[in-house]
């Protein structure tokens, strides 16, 4: 099989395998062909892994931060040089368009390296003066060895986003992909030892949600960071909690976007087509629910369904194409199965709403209007490109309404009001917020949820915090007093 790595694991700098573990089929999206067979890591495996990292992670945190630094953004450089070739690593993984992949995937994962890699050197604590000449100061601390649990959308980015600030702060990780797409991970893996990065600091195991599950239990794991759904999110956090273990939950939603009749139409027609349809809707901070004021719905109506006519939906190795198939004939189904949902409770489908026939995972670009607040369409996290558009009438009502929802990872509007748009965003519930765009995520910007949405934030300086824990030293340049 052309796409079969060395072996399924990646521990202590090499390639491991353990074919007694669960098979995982590989499958290319746009064909329904088994590409690779993996395995899912064995409670042996699990523990190679995780004592690899921990025997690693001394020896890594007492090596400088510019040393540290140095080894990302080697690793850095060299994914950008096989950027072609990972991005069609990434394309047979996930089915995304190879237009996408070789600028959204490799490429945010190498800006994550050299990011972290350049602030490496500068980590550090503080010096707090007292009273009376006692000073205290803080050591930025490593917090061990990390846990890295992905999701299938962004593999490369999602490994590198965790591994990177972990590894800057003197962490070491065990990072297990989603069994969806488990290849590019170990791409990871092996261009960091090629960078120099020293065995055991970075390990790649494979698995289901039971090898999360016992990775995020073992007692030598300081932190976990996962990126998946809210369901999966509570789990992992409950588990944590139990061994008092730092989290980032970075988790799904359900995300609005503001359309106020004095926008530019053109321009939010970009972002709902940005925030809905790119990577076949597969993006957790999509601005699925979009809020079109009233005077303007016919227009953004018609201009969303003449710009759909351009999508070029085929095979994601065709660099003109720019929609793919979905991930997986599950993920397609679900997606289908909300379409069905939209249409029993009414909404008015205006665009797409079908399977492509043929072997492939394809569904067309689908836009549902005149959908009402209780929808499940406009309820529920699809995880495919379904659009809901909804109708509003004033700022208070839609500012409402675009907050009711457990959910809060995104969120955006249109308008050229000034004042308005800065008012709407102090508004929203949201991690991330977009005014006259969607769906940015740049490494220097922090990145992340609020409510079920999840805790902590990637990307930016703000993640260090996250992977780093400060100790105090307090200082006595005096004599002790003691009551007796
Ligand atoms: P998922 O929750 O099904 O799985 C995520 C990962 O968790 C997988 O690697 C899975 O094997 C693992 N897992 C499952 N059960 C586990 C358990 N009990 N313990 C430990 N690990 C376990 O999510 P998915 O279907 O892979 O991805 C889609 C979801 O991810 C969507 O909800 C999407 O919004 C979300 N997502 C969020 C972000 C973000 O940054 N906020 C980014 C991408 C995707």
């Amino acid at each position: 099989m052309k796409f079969q790595p060395t072996a399924s694991h990646f521990i202590n700098g090499a390639y491991v395998e353990d074919t007694s573990g669960a098979p995982i089929d590989v499958i290319y999206p746009a064909t329904g062909n088994v590409i690779a067979r993996l395995h899912s890591a064995t409670p042996d495996i699990v523990n190679q892994a995780l004592t690899s990292a921990k025997n690693a992670q001394a020896d890594w945190a007492a090596l400088s931060g510019t040393e540290r630094g140095r080894v990302l953004r080697r690793a850095a450089d060299i994914m950008r040089e096989r950027n072609r070739e990972l991005s069609i690593l990434e394309t047979h993984d996930t089915g995304k368009p190879l237009q996408e992949t070789l600028v959204a995937d490799a490429t945010s994962g190498a800006d994550a390296l050299e990011y972290f890699g350049g602030l490496a050197a500068s980590l550090t604590g503080e010096h707090i003066p007292l009273g009376g000449g006692d000073f205290v100061y803080t050591i930025r601390e490593a917090l061990g060895v990390c846990v890295g649990i992905g999701a299938w959308n962004y593999p490369t980015q999602i490994a590198c986003w965790k591994g990177a600030p972990a590894l800057a702060c003197g962490n070491t990780m065990v990072f297990k992909p989603s069994e969806t797409t488990p290849l590019s991970a170990l791409q990871v893996a092996e261009i960091l030892i090629e960078a120099g990065a020293p065995k055991g600091v970075y390990n790649v195991i494979q698995g289901y949600g039971d090898v999360g599950a016992s990775l995020v239990t073992d007692p030598r794991v300081a932190k976990v960071s996962l990126t998946g759904s809210v369901p999966t999110g509570r789990k992992v956090y409950a588990a944590a909690a139990d061994g008092m273990k730092h989290v980032t939950m970075e988790l799904g939603g359900k995300s609005p976007m503001i359309v106020f009749d004095d926008a530019d139409i053109e321009n939010a027609v970009s972002g709902a087509i940005l925030g809905n349809f790119y990577s076949s809707g597969q993006v957790c901070s999509n601005g699925t629910r979009v809020f079109v004021q009233k005077g303007i719905k016919e227009a953004f109506l018609k201009r969303l369904s003449e710009r759909l006519e351009n999508a070029i939906i085929g095979d994601p190795l065709d660099e003109n194409v720019n929609f793919g198939p979905m991930v997986s004939e599950n993920q397609l189904n679900i997606a289908l199965s909300y379409v069905e949902k939209g249409k029993a409770d009414g909404a008015l489908l205006v665009y797409g709403g079908t399977r492509i026939e043929g072997n492939g995972y394809y569904m067309q670009p689908t836009v549902f209007a005149d959908v009402t607040d209780d929808m499940a369409i406009a309820r529920e996290e699809i995880f495919g490109p379904v659009m809901s558009v909804l109708d509003f009438d004033t700022e208070q009502e839609v500012l409402a309404r675009a907050n009711d929802t457990e959910f809060g990872l995104a969120a955006g509007v249109f308008t050229n009001d000034l004042t308005r748009a800065h008012r709407v965003v102090a508004g929203f519930e949201a991690g991330t917020c977009y005014i006259n765009t969607y769906n940015l995520a740049p490494v220097e910007a922090p990145f992340g949820g609020s409510k079920m949405s999840g805790v902590g934030r990637e990307n930016s300086k703000l993640a260090i915090n996250h992977f780093s824990e400060m100790k105090t030293v307090y200082v006595s340049m005096n004599d002790v007093e003691a009551p007796y």
